[in-house]
């Protein structure tokens, strides 16, 4: 298909209303002409003008089996042959849904009972909470419903979703956060360490605050804590030594549940199969989407751990049906396309490839960029990666945030073929590339990346 690029950006500018765009820039055209992504291969994606892009960032750290992978487009198509929809309300399923999710719950850490679908992050999320609200019920425990999330953490942008997520720029001017939803301190060993204190004394800091926290609320009224096994969003940071390890104990002496956001470690981008078997985590409730389809179709899930699914099926003669669901629960097309990710996801064993791949990567990263002196901090774990830029190493000092110097470098790798994402809260380089990716396109993502850095370092030097 030949497409009319003047045309098409004229239609984007007049009618799409962008996620996370300056609306006046993009309608002014401030921000240039909108990128029409045309076509995708392995980590590269082509837009319109020809222009190709290493994809250093897997969309949104969802492409996991990287663009174009034809077995998956034809189990898709298969699906939608056979059987486009139906919905899996009063029990109805399909071959698909029933093997997925058999799959998932043999594959999934610490003893999951049920999948529950969705179609993104942030809905798989906000049934979660409403399974915590609804466990407690049952329970006969009707104020235990808080939930606690940490600074910085993110957990999408619904409402219950956008409440945990721990980023002020996702609450102010939509009201948000809910009130039941509360705050704890992030597990940001650079910038939260106290001068002399050790990862292992920060997290046990970290514990104790989130303990006085559920004392503070009273531990009848908490009724969950939700983290990312590797902060995301937040700025790509693994917890500090012996953080989950210090947290786990201080929920289940009050009764907390865990639930662990897996959306973008699960399937296999820390190394593991999962953020939470990386770490020794053991969830009660597990929310999964991303890498579960590679983004090939929207489908997201919160897992339901035995304890948790036991209380509701023993509570089910008294208060009837579950009544939560959404059309496209269970969708068949995402589930073919799940089941023929999975068998990629498998078969070429990509959380090995992270791991082994993804520690050339980190290795990488810490020999070209560490020693820079705008450098702060190199970190990452598997294929999520990120630098740390500051004006000032020596005293941990931030950059002025007018210079922005994150967005400015992102643009220069930007400019030489390289799309990695500039984070929020502070001047942060994100990488998370497909997890199929080589050692040799680690090294090319890397040389782009470290020409892209020292260009704008002689800019502000
Ligand atoms: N949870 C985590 C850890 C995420 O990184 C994201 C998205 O980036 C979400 C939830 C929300 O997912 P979605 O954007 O599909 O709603």
């Amino acid at each position: 298909m030949t497409i009319n690029i003047g045309e098409i950006g004229e239609k984007d500018r007049n009618s799409v209303l962008h996620p996370f765009t300056q609306l006046k820039d993009f309608a002014t055209g401030k921000l240039g002409d909108p990128t029409i992504v045309e076509t995708g291969k392995g980590i590269r994606i082509q837009d319109a003008n020809g222009n190709q892009l290493i994809d250093g960032f897997a969309g949104l750290y969802c492409v996991n089996v990287g663009y174009g992978r034809t077995e998956v487009a034809e189990a898709i198509s298969r699906q939608a042959y056979r059987l486009a929809y139906y919905h899996s309300y009063a029990a109805h399923t399909t071959d698909e849904l029933a093997i997925l999710s058999d799959r998932l719950v043999k594959m999934a850490p610490n003893k999951m009972s049920k999948i529950f679908y969705g179609m993104s992050g942030s809905d798989a999320n906000e049934t979660q909470a409403k399974l915590v609200w609804y466990y407690n019920n049952l329970r006969g425990k009707p104020n235990k419903k808080k939930i606690i999330s940490r600074e910085r953490g993110y957990h999408g942008c619904s409402v219950i979703s956008g409440s945990m997520t721990g980023m002020s720029f996702y609450h102010d001017h939509m009201d948000l956060p809910l009130p039941r939803i509360l705050h704890t301190g992030v597990p940001h060993f650079y910038w939260g360490a106290q001068p002399g204190e050790t990862e292992q004394e920060f997290s046990k800091r970290r514990a104790a605050e989130l303990d006085d926290l559920i004392q503070r609320e009273g531990p009848d009224t908490v009724g969950a804590f939700i983290g990312e096994p590797v902060l995301g969003t937040g700025g790509i940071t693994p917890p500090p030594a012996g953080y989950w390890e210090a947290i786990q104990p201080v929920l289940r002496k009050h009764d907390v549940l865990l639930i662990a956001d897996e959306v973008i470690t699960g399937f296999g981008r820390t190394g593991s199969m999962f953020g939470s078997q990386h770490y020794g985590i053991e969830p009660d409730l597990i929310t999964i989407a991303k890498g579960l389809t590679s983004a090939y179709f929207p489908l997201s899930a919160a897992m339901v751990g035995e304890k948790v699914y036991e209380v509701l099926e023993a509570g089910a003669d008294r208060v009837g049906a579950f009544s939560h669901g959404y059309t496209y629960s269970g969708h068949p097309i995402g589930a073919a396309a799940a089941n023929a990710v999975l068998d990629i996801v498998e078969r070429e064993d990509l959380a090995g490839n992270a791991r082994e791949v993804g520690a050339f990567f980190q290795a990488q990263l810490k020999e070209k960029f560490s020693q820079l002196p705008i450098v702060g901090e190199v970190r990452g774990v598997g294929l999520m990666g990120a630098i740390e830029f500051v004006a000032d190493r020596n005293n941990r000092k931030r950059f002025d945030p007018m210079l922005k110097v994150g967005a400015r470098i992102s643009k220069a790798a930007r400019d030489r073929g390289l799309i990695a994402r500039a984070m929020p809260h502070g001047d942060i380089l994100g990488f998370a590339p497909p997890l199929v990716v080589t050692k040799a396109e680690v090294e090319e993502i890397v040389a782009i990346a470290e020409s892209a850095v020292r260009v704008v370092m002689d800019e502000l030097t």
